[in-house]
């Protein structure tokens, strides 16, 4: 097993061996996927139909959000239903990509596939992921997915096409540039993208700050119903499967609702849940500063990054609250004593 350490050159060698030795690739990411995802795992396959012609390349996904498919090889991702009609599952790939992804479970209906495989990369940049897979490049001081699989890449082979993948990964991971994520390297690697020509103005407007219509009721209707907790250090949503139905959204339609919520002034933690089934939550939660998430969600199962993370949990939504702000009032008192 080699792990990176962005120390040198020698990893990614190996990377450029795998892939010239492979016939067959596969590329997929975690399940829901985000633009960060979306954006790594058609960045990747752009890169290597564009630049591996010969190579059979497949990229697996669950259904992504109609705001991405501007991607140029948008049409080529294979859902679950064509890929088990193509009996897909039995087949073993000789390269696996996992894109974005914190853990093998996350990968959803394409786990089979990935277990098959016989050499597996993880790219990812989750502080919650513990490695897996024979090659890894696992960076939790990167923005994004895409930023790490830029560095990846041979500059002078990134196209056009697959420089809008990453920037929407980047531009997605960052919340535009603003999160504390983004670094001097994340802008530099931005303004190389920009260089190849991309739309960057249709690409933040139309996949990040544009919302249709019920997007912004249901927007408007968890921050009216949103409650302040710990005397204000922490706000929180809930959003019903009833209300759900009733503005005719899936969980799509609810990106950026928690990062609204983190901006309310004064607050520390910021907490979104919407039910998946009865009396079964999705639960993001966002931080501004001290208070790390990611170890609140991987206590109940989940992952991701200090200041993003995300998990499942059952029970009474005011339950779920409790055992969460329970969670970060133990922190806060640690880090009280602390000084
Ligand atoms: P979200 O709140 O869904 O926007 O997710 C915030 C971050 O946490 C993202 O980087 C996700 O990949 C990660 N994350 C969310 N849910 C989970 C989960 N159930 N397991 C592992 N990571 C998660
Ligand atoms: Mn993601
Ligand atoms: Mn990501």
């Amino acid at each position: 097993m080699i792990m990176d350490k962005i120390t040198g050159s020698k990893d990614l060698t190996v990377l450029a061996l795998k892939i010239k030795e492979a016939g067959t690739i596969a590329i997929s990411g975690h399940v829901n996927p985000d633009g960060d995802c979306v954006g790594a795992c058609l960045g990747l396959y752009t890169y290597l139909r564009e630049n591996y012609p010969e190579k059979t390349v497949d990229v697996y996904l669950e259904p992504i959000n109609p705001k991405y498919t501007f991607l140029k090889y948008a049409p080529d991702i294979i859902h679950q239903e064509a890929a088990e009609a193509a009996g897909i599952p039995e087949f073993s790939y000789d390269l696996y990509f996992c894109m974005d992804c914190s853990e093998p479970e996350r990968l959803g209906f394409a786990r089979d596939y990935f277990e098959n495989a016989s050499f597996k990369v993880c790219i990812d940049h989750h502080i919650t992921n513990k490695g897996f897979g024979d090659l890894m490049f696992i960076r939790p001081g990167e923005s994004s997915t895409s930023e790490v699989l830029f560095s990846l890449m041979d500059y002078k082979k990134i196209s056009m096409d697959c420089a809008e993948a990453l920037y929407l990964g980047i531009v997605h991971d960052t919340g535009v540039f603003r999160h504390s994520n983004t670094t001097r390297k994340t802008m530099e690697t931005a303004g190389a993208l920009l260089d190849k020509g991309i739309r960057q103005e249709m690409i933040i407007d139309d996949t990040f700050f544009r919302k249709t219509y019920v997007q912004n009721q249901i927007l408007g209707r968890a921050l009216l119903e949103s409650i302040l907790v710990m005397d204000g250090y922490v706000i929180f949503s809930v959003i019903s499967r009833k209300d759900m139905v009733f503005y005719g959204v899936d969980s799509s339609d609810l990106d950026g609702i928690v990062d609204q919520l983190r901006v309310t002034a004064g607050v520390e933690c910021a907490l979104l849940l919407y039910e998946l089934e009865e009396q079964v939550y999705k639960v993001s939660m966002r931080s501004n500063s001290v208070i790390d998430v990611s170890k609140i969600a991987l206590y109940f199962g989940g992952g991701g990054h200090k200041k993003a993370a995300g998990c499942t949990m059952s029970g009474k939504a005011r339950d779920v609250i409790n055992s969460i702000t329970a969670l970060i009032e133990s922190q806060k008192l640690d880090l009280d004593r602390e000084g």
